[in-house]
């Protein structure tokens, strides 16, 4: 029964969605028959309040460990390699990620329009993918794909998800399908993934392929168990943990919070990585708070490739 109600639940988000021109749908909608029933729904519906709350909730099954894990945050865990950090004389820096992208026209439009540059994270396979990922591109903003990964709550990570059963030669394929399906990309961070982040053989076959692309990777940490960082550290791959998740709660005086304390990991590490979604609260927040932040706040919102110490391919 809960697994039928958070079915449900991935379904009607997954049909969260503002009205978009026909010529902005691309061949990606025609999915095939054997595809997850949600990745064929109609795209096309009106952005509401109730969508907005109904993500949050998901949010939440998702990250059941996210309060155990906001304390480890607090104090960075010693053994997990952490790139980029400590630049002493340079203005603190942070990096802001908009993860969910791609199944929303106006609302991935204004995230390339906040004045900041902020990264758009993109999912593979939605409707709107190509078309934001080149007018993000042409905006010189930072492009990543947000990649579906199996998460421990057994919610439908979505079209193009990674999955523990897959051996190595359908996780690749998966992966590359996922890869070259809009472009450019800069990096690469996770979508759901409490599960699969835990393995290090599936990271490792991961970080094999961002390497040979010349990739960076953002970890969610959606798990306090990722193993992600120890696979991208011996793989060479340019990495950043995410510190902060800007909209757990969708209420001004937590999304205040949560910047804040944003603000305070980048004045005490160097850097920090703000991770928030594409609710109307979410990027009404941010196009009050950004203007001006670096003169109110000495603290400087920065491209993620300039984070990892990057520049774009
Ligand atoms: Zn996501």
């Amino acid at each position: 029964m809960k697994r039928m109600v958070l079915g449900l639940l991935a379904i009607q988000l997954a049909a969260c969605s503002d009205p978009v021109p026909e010529s902005a749908i691309d061949e990606h909608i025609a999915e095939p028959a054997n595809e997850p029933v949600e990745a064929r729904l109609p795209i096309v519906r009106p952005a509401t309040p109730e969508a907005d709350l109904l993500r949050v909730e998901w949010m939440r099954i998702e990250h059941a460990g996210w309060e155990t894990l906001a304390q480890q945050v607090e104090q960075p865990l010693q053994s997990v390699p952490v790139a980029g950090r400590e630049r002493p004389g340079e203005m603190p820096a942070l990096g802001i990620i908009i993860d969910d992208l791609g199944h929303n026209y106006s609302r991935g439009r204004r995230v390339i329009d906040l004045p900041a540059p902020v990264t758009l994270a993109i999912l593979p396979h939605t409707a709107i993918a190509a078309r934001l990922a080149k007018e993000a591109s042409a905006a010189g903003r930072t492009v990543i794909l947000h990649l579906p990964m199996q998460n421990g709550a057994n919610l439908s990570p979505g079209p193009g998800a990674l999955f523990a059963d897959m051996n190595r030669e359908t996780f690749t394929a998966t992966l590359q399908g996922n890869l070259d399906d809009f472009g450019p990309l800069s990096g690469v961070n996770n979508h759901m993934g409490s599960l699969l982040t835990t393995l290090r053989p599936q990271m490792d076959w991961l970080m094999d392929e961002l390497r040979e692309r010349d990739l960076f990777f953002v970890d969610s940490r959606t798990s306090a168990q990722t193993q992600a960082a120890f696979a991208a550290q011996e793989h060479g791959v340019p990495h950043l943990p995410r510190d902060v998740f800007l909209d757990n709660e969708l209420t001004p005086g937590a999304l205040q919070n949560a910047f804040d304390r944003a603000l305070a990991e980048a004045r005490k590490n160097g850097v920090a990585v703000l991770i928030g979604h594409p609710h109307e609260q979410t990027l009404a927040f941010l196009e009050q708070v950004l203007p001006g932040l670096e003169q109110r706040e000495g603290v400087r919102v920065v491209a993620m490739e300039e984070l990892v110490g990057r520049n774009r391919r």
